[in-house]
């Protein structure tokens, strides 16, 4: 099972993916938590990623098509991934066929989450995570058990990157480089289209059927 998870930030495909892959035993791939572990780990790569996250831009593709191929060649990718937040961009889409090209593999199937603007930047605003295991939390929707503490002992953060004036340029980074992959994958017959309202659980209920529709 090689799953793309597609849409625009907030909309709740790291939720989906992280629940998917518990359930599936398959790899979540966020390439948001590996850039935001290279930025603690200040690698060369965290060095040269925080600018471009911190003002809501991409990281140059070139930089995340290698995190990838690197990622896409560790043993635990063999029965599937989630792709969560890659592809971005119509080069990195074309860059990720050129890799699966290469080992006769294919994507099965993309799922393209969409909710209006105003629920987006809600779910934003109410975003607290984990920097220690990368769980995401609501303060309304989703809310931890312990105020401020995951449920693995860590205190939560807010993202930097989740402040209204760089949510504002991340929605327009979205549609502007982003959502040309809607069309491209519509194109190759993959995508499935999820309106991610309701719970958490409706939304995966839609992502399942979404996905066993298309492999049977
Ligand atoms: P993305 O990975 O697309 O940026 P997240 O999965 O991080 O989105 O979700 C963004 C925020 O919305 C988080 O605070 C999360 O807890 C919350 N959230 C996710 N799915 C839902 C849902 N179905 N209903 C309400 N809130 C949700
Ligand atoms: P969200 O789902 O809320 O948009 P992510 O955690 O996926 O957040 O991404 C956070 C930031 O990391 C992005 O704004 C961008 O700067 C960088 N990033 C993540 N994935 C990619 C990617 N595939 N290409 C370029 N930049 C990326």
């Amino acid at each position: 099972m090689r799953l793309v998870f597609l849409g625009p930030p907030g909309v709740g495909k790291g939720t989906q993916a992280a629940k998917l892959s518990k359930e599936y035993g398959v790899p979540h791939i966020a390439t948001g938590d590996i850039l935001r572990a290279a930025m603690a780990r200040k690698t060369p790569v965290g060095l040269e990623a925080k600018s471009y996250i911190d003002s809501g831009k991409l990281v140059p593709d070139d930089v995340i098509i290698n995190i990838i191929r690197e990622r896409l060649g560790e043993p635990d990718t063999k029965k599937g991934y989630i792709l969560d937040g890659f592809p971005r961009t119509i080069k990195q889409g074309e860059a990720l066929s050129k890799m699966l090209d290469q080992n006769r593999e294919k994507i099965d199937r993309v799922i393209y989450f969409y909710l209006n603007e105003d629920e987006l930047v809600k779910r934003i605003a109410g975003r607290w995570s984990c920097p220690a295991c990368q769980k995401v939390y609501h303060t309304i929707n989703n809310p931890p058990k312990k105020e401020g503490i995951c449920e693995c002992g860590t205190a939560l953060v807010q993202r930097k990157d989740d402040r209204p004036e760089t949510v504002k340029e991340r929605l327009a980074v979205y549609r502007n480089e982003t959502s040309p992959l809607i069309q491209y994958y519509e194109g190759q017959g993959l995508l499935s289209k999820v309106e991610a309202d309701g719970t958490v659980d409706e939304v995966s209920e839609k992502v399942e059927n979404a996905f066993q529709k298309s492999s049977s």
